[in-house]
């Protein structure tokens, strides 16, 4: 309770008027903001409780605002080089999205269209007019009732009967817990195999095919924004755990959403690590095919900060006030 009320004190701080005090703090930095999904929670649940930090276009179009307000140089990954030799000494914002569903490409368009501001896209490129879920999704989808979660359950602990034995601290697991442990934890080849054993039912193989369609982007969508000005960076092609797997495939994974990248047309020239899961000594990998690497480890950009290790701040949730959203936007914390 002390803590809160401590909190909300802080909050009072940032009142319009010591904006400035806040922004002189930040002058000859940028700030990079990350945002997922731009939608209302209600629509495609069952990756709202799987994971998804899901901002309203109103809330976003508020944050934006506010910033805009604030007099804030704004730009994309791909000129911060141009912009640190500028020597320009004001606040730079950069706005960025991971994953990448439709709703980025519309909602979150429209807001960016309405304000005038250019943003980075970090697609992750196996999403782009795929008629099946990728791993991550799929397997969020198979818990998405209490049934399913069931059944989830028991075809987890046959697999790891069968083949992980010594994993057992799963025995109590519920569908969801497993699939967290699955995304978070496990190798990715085990989430593979459950994704593989739970498809050859034929209608999930349907029915996710139709919601690919409804939450995914097209190439289409990506053109338009690119089109608009909007820096398309990628975010892998599978969205993979570092963790989970090989060096190999990691590099493979980068290489062929690079690739994909220059099918398309696009420079891509940033990317930024799914899960923000790298080990030591990634760059090497990382900076044969990209120039700008985006981690999210919340600090500011300064001059000094080096290009494969651009550091951005996640997007807490919805703001209780105006102080607290402001807090946010003029700390990247709460
Ligand atoms: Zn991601």
């Amino acid at each position: 309770m002390i803590h809160r009320v401590l909190n909300r004190a802080k909050d009072i701080a940032f009142t319009s008027w010591l904006s400035n005090f806040w922004m002189a703090k930040n002058k000859g930095t940028i700030l990079s903001f990350l945002y997922h999904r731009v939608d209302h929670r209600s629509n495609n649940d069952f990756l709202t409780k799987g994971y998804s930090p899901v901002i309203s276009p109103e809330n976003l179009y508020l944050e934006l605002n506010t910033l805009k307000n604030l007099g804030v140089n704004f730009l994309t990954f791909d000129k911060i080089g141009e912009y640190k030799l500028s020597g320009n000494n004001g606040v730079g914002i950069i706005v960025c999205f991971d994953d990448c569903f439709k709703d980025n490409y519309e909602q979150g368009f429209e807001v960016l269209e309405a304000l005038n501001i250019k943003a980075t896209f970090f697609q992750t490129t196996a999403l782009v007019d795929s008629n099946t879920l990728i791993w991550e999704h799929a397997l969020y989808w198979f818990v998405r009732d209490s049934s399913s979660d069931k059944h989830l359950k028991h075809v987890a602990e046959n697999y790891y009967r069968d083949n992980r034995p010594i994993l057992e601290k799963g025995r109590n697991f519920s569908g969801m817990d497993w699939v967290q442990f699955l995304v978070h934890q496990a190798p990715l080849e085990d989430a593979e195999a459950l994704v593989q054993i739970l498809m050859n039912d034929g209608d999930n193989r349907l029915e996710q095919a139709e919601i690919a369609k409804n939450i995914y982007p097209t190439l289409k969508h990506l053109k338009k924004a690119f089109a608009s000005g909007h820096e398309l960076g990628t975010h892998g092609h599978q969205h993979l755990r570092r963790t989970g797997v090989s060096a190999e495939r990691f590099e493979e994974d980068l290489k062929t959403s690079k690739d994909l990248f220059e099918s398309w047309g696009f420079p891509g020239k940033s990317y930024s690590y799914p899960f923000n899961s790298y080990l030591k000594g990634d760059e090497n990998i990382s900076k044969k095919y990209f120039e700008m690497v985006a981690t999210v480890d919340s600090k500011p950009i300064t001059r000094n900060t080096p290009m494969s290790q651009l550091p951005r701040f996640t997007w807490p949730g919805n703001s209780p006030n105006q102080f607290r959203m402001r807090r946010w936007l003029l700390t990247g914390g709460i």
